[in-house]
């Protein structure tokens, strides 16, 4: 089994759930006392939304790609960073290591597509869902890619922030996202991604009448796909 290197903490809320749905994973698959084998830097999340407040990008850039390297030099034969905002600076973590960094949106994307989904709608926070770099992954794998509108994009990122990453799971926030996917299948939409890592504590697949893709989730079995060689 190969170790896994977890860039997490952002926010801390999400990452435990990486370690509880590779954990289990490998549990299932391996059976006895069988856990994964992980390496862990996680991050004040307070340092973190700062530099994206200040669209300090270079900076977290240099970060991350620091740490991401500390990782391989401790062991890591994979690495993941456990949040999609922050692939904005996936292309420097990538190149400055040289063990595979498994891509968030890459793993999202081949499920949408082995889904048999085109059109699909997007949450996430406003960088995840305003800027391209997420999108253009998305697009690069043949998706057409739906965002809700401003006043949508506001709530959705407000409750991430203000709400899941501190903790807090609101039943009221959850009946607004559902309206905010109801828009988006009226919209044309076939299955919405859950674009940032804390959205699937607040909205189940079951909830969703469209097929739904909880980034989470997929990006923590691709993690225990590659740790196992499957
Ligand atoms: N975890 C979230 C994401 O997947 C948001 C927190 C962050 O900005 O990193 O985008």
């Amino acid at each position: 089994m190969k170790t896994i290197g977890l860039l997490g903490g952002m926010s801390w809320e999400s990452s435990i759930q990486y370690e509880r749905l590779i954990n289990t994973e490998v549990r299932r698959r391996l059976g006895g006392v069988n856990s994964a084998d992980l390496i862990i830097r996680s991050y004040n999340f307070a340092a973190i939304e700062q530099l994206q407040k200040a669209d300090d990008w270079d900076t977290a850039a240099a970060l991350l790609t620091a740490d991401a390297a500390r990782l391989e030099s401790a062991g890591a034969e994979v690495v993941l960073l456990c949040t999609n905002t922050m692939h904005r600076v996936a292309p420097a973590i990538e190149a400055g290591l040289n063990v595979p960094f498994l891509h968030l949106a890459d793993a999202t994307a081949r499920a949408v597509v082995d889904a048999g989904v085109a059109n699909v709608a997007l949450l996430g926070t406003r960088y995840t869902m305003e800027q391209a770099f997420y999108r253009d992954r998305l697009v690069a794998h043949g998706l057409d890619v739906l965002v809700p509108g401003p006043n949508d994009r506001t709530t959705v990122h407000n409750v991430i922030y203000d709400e899941l990453v501190q903790g807090v799971v609101n039943p009221a926030s959850k009946a607004a996202y559902l309206d905010v996917i109801e828009r988006l299948v009226h919209a044309g939409a076939q299955g919405v991604i859950a674009g940032c890592t804390e959205i699937e504590l607040l909205v189940a697949a079951e909830d969703v009448a469209i097929p739904y893709f909880p980034t989470t989730t997929l990006h923590a079995m691709a993690a225990v796909d590659f740790a196992l060689g499957a």
